[in-house]
């Protein structure tokens, strides 16, 4: 299907041709037309399913068009209205509309987030505005000082609905629909649809039209997962060195749990030659912004990051995600490696756990429904032990004994799913680890040789001035 038969105008058309798209996406391919007919549309679908153009193009569209119950109405107010749990999607989404909507005339979009200084965004908003794309918080904050007019909104959209309900946002998100018309349009687009998402669907919404393009199933087939057992942090921060020399990584993001160690390990690497910096909710977002500028030029090689932050990130130069602490909740897990295999690419994942851990890993690999086959390093490998894993949806047998081996690697790769057996890496004859791998059957990553770390002036790509961008 071209994006011809969509029903988009020439416009959005001459776009979506500049920007490169050649077909439309599976959820833009279902969800363009409902909405263009003016149906509610409850969307599951993740980040990197192209989902902001299949919101963003009908919302286009409908600015083609004066306003149908208020025409002449002078006023300022927002037309559309995006709300995103982070400032980061805000304003990614911010630039995705920009892309879509370059052919139009006089489309103003404004992004209202947290951290942004005020006289600015006052500034913005006195100056009139079609698209407001807002976290909740702020946006609520300057509704109540009177700076945002919500009665022209015929469009409101939720994007990644379910991370905003996870961040507390459900009574700003209430207090704020409020004061939206109730004859809107309404779009919610989120990763799960959960009974909290479908009990939020049925308060806003009329007779949503469903459509599911993420089932958790088929979902990354384009991400090579992967896990390490490592038995405490100095092992830890071997490994992540380690796998950090891949010259095969063009960019990596590497997950922290807390905002702290995202600031400790950024410091370390850093420190051990490796073009770093952290990303995180405590800095300034000026510092968010530099750092993730620095991150899409390039100049960035390895971004620390906590999974509100990283949340929404799209650069396609992200070739690697590791988890150094794995996520909280399963969710995460699929957020997280969704950052690497964008837009068709492939990616790899490896998360770093300790056997202590594996009721973690199993309740992503039930969420997910995919075992993650488990690999070591030669040198590297973990001193516990790991007892028998099962494939996900059965039981953990802690008595079942070793199957072939005392090691990590050897238990879990027998019943990796895809029939990959226990990957493995060697220490090149220098005496730096290099990958080697005991089954030849899967290419790429897990069969290259690791090289010595390159000296920072050698560094390619421009991300040389590595410890300039270290966090504060
Ligand atoms: P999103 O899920 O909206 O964050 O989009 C993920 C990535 O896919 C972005 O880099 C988009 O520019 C890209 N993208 C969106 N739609 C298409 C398309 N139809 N063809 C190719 N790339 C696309």
């Amino acid at each position: 299907m071209k994006f011809e038969t969509l029903g988009l105008n020439k416009a959005l058309l001459e776009a979506i041709a500049m920007t490169g798209y050649t077909d439309p996406t599976d959820v833009q391919m279902r969800a363009i037309p409902e909405v263009l007919a003016g149906s509610d549309v409850l969307v599951s679908a993740q980040t990197g399913s192209g989902k902001t153009a299949a919101f963003m193009l009908p919302a286009l569209q409908l600015l083609a068009e004066p306003h149908k119950v208020a025409p002449s109405d002078k006023g300022a107010g927002p037309r559309v209205l995006v709300l995103t749990p982070t400032r980061e999607l805000a304003m990614q989404v911010t630039k995705a509309t920009e892309t879509y909507g370059r052919k139009m005339k006089r489309v103003r979009t404004v992004s209202i987030v947290g951290g942004m200084p005020y006289p600015l965004q006052n500034r913005l908003l006195k100056m009139g505005v079609d698209i407001l794309v807002a976290t909740p918080g702020r946006l609520l904050d300057q509704m109540q000082s009177g700076r945002v007019d919500l009665s022209r909104v015929q469009m409101l959209v939720f994007d990644e609905a379910d991370r905003m309900l996870d961040m507390g946002f459900k009574d700003d998100i209430d207090a704020v629909v409020a004061k939206v018309p109730a004859d809107r349009q309404t779009l919610l687009f989120s990763a799960t649809l959960d009974n909290n998402i479908t009990a939020m669907a049925g308060n806003m919404m009329k007779n949503p039209v469903r459509i599911d393009v993420s089932g958790h199933k088929t979902r990354h087939e384009n991400i090579e997962q992967r896990l390490l057992y490592a038995d405490d942090l100095s092992h830890k921060n071997r490994l992540l060195d380690h796998l950090l020399r891949d010259t095969e990584i063009q960019q990596a993001i590497v997950f922290t749990s807390t905002k702290r160690a995202a600031d400790d390990l950024a410091l370390d690497l850093i420190n051990q030659g490796h073009a770093a910096a952290a990303l995180h909710g405590d800095m300034k977002q000026a510092a968010r912004t530099r750092t993730l500028e620095n991150l899409k030029r390039g100049r960035l090689r390895v971004l620390v990051a906590t999974d509100v932050a990283a949340r929404g990130i799209d650069v396609q130069g992200i070739s690697h995600v590791i988890n150094f602490d794995l996520p909280r909740q399963a969710e995460d897990y699929v957020h997280r490696i969704g950052r690497t295999g964008r837009a068709g690419r492939s990616g790899i994942a490896i998360s770093l756990a300790n056997v202590r851990e594996n009721f973690q890993v199993k309740l992503i690999e039930r969420f997910t429904t995919q075992m993650i086959p488990v690999i070591t390093i030669d040198g590297l490998e973990p001193k516990q032990k790991v007892f028998d894993r099962k494939p996900p949806g059965k039981t953990f047998n802690r008595k079942g004994p070793p199957r072939s081996n005392s090691n990590a690697g050897g238990n879990a790769g027998a019943w990796s799913k895809d029939g990959d057996k226990r990957s493995s890496f060697s220490k090149s004859s220098f005496g730096k680890p290099a990958f080697s791998k005991s089954s030849p059957s899967k290419p790429g990553f897990f069969g290259k040789a690791l090289p010595a770390p390159a000296p920072k002036s050698d560094a390619p790509g421009g991300w040389k001035k590595a410890s300039s961008f270290a966090a504060k």
